[in-house]
């Protein structure tokens, strides 16, 4: 399995060097991997996901992303576009555009016409359970619902990446335990690597892996108590 993220001593601060929400982060995760980052809030989560996604800049270190070098790559607008879903708290749907609609947003980057452009927002629509309210407006869609279309829409333009960030934050269990099955789901059936920072543990140990945060760094990794063991025994 080749690595699809390479992250090496990187650090981020605010406040003039005061806060340092990334303090020396060291991460290599696979491609197709499901990771989940946990930690409590003000650990340095969702600076460690922006840096993913390219929605922020780091002071020092390095970070490879799908083979963008996200420091020195100028083109991040492209990077966004192809290779990332993103799915956050506040899912941003569109007001006056139907579900169906809302899906095929991020396909616009690509050159793909309108019928390749809708079949593949039903077919994401129907992994999630919302074939049947297509053409409906989001505001007749529950909570639930609706993050359901945001993680549909984040999967539109075939990304190799999906960063979500507390995806079930505002939800009630039920609807929570139903989301994160279809975030599998989708991971499994389209071959994505999912990215997903939570506070939460039940929800943190769905993934194949569970990356600790605190401040600014990684306390715990699955890979590196692996790696011990292999020491170990050769
Ligand atoms: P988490 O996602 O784990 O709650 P964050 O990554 O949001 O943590 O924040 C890490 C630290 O960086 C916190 O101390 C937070 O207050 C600070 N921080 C994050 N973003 C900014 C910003 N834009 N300006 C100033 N401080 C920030």
């Amino acid at each position: 399995m080749s690595n699809i993220v390479e992250i090496k001593n990187l650090t981020k601060s605010y406040e003039k060097g005061n806060i340092k929400a990334l303090n020396g982060i060291d991460l290599s995760i696979g491609e197709g991997e499901f990771v989940s980052i946990i930690g409590p809030s003000g650990s340095g989560k969702s600076t460690l996901l922006n840096m993913l996604g390219a929605l922020d800049t780091p002071d020092s270190g390095s970070i490879n992303v799908a083979g963008f070098d996200l420091k020195k790559n100028k083109h991040l607008n492209e990077f966004r576009a192809d290779e990332i879903g993103f799915v956050f708290q506040l899912h941003n749907l569109i007001p006056n555009l139907s579900v169906v609609e809302n899906v095929e947003i991020p396909m616009f980057t690509k050159d793909w016409n309108s019928k390749k452009m809708r079949e593949r927002a039903l077919y994401l629509l129907d992994i999630v359970g919302l074939k049947d309210k297509s053409k409906m407006l989001p505001n007749k869609l529950s909570g639930g619902e609706r993050q359901r279309v945001a993680i549909a829409r984040a999967l539109a333009n075939e990304p190799s990446i999906i960063l979500a960030d507390e995806p079930t934050g505002s939800l009630d269990s039920k609807t929570s335990n139903k989301i994160l099955k279809q975030l599998d789901k989708l991971h499994n059936e389209e071959n994505v690597t999912l990215i997903m920072v939570t506070h939460d543990m039940d929800v943190a140990r769905l993934a194949d892996r569970v990356i600790e945060v605190l401040d600014g760094k990684i306390v715990s990794n699955a890979d590196d108590s692996l790696l011990d063991s292999e020491i170990k025994i050769h």
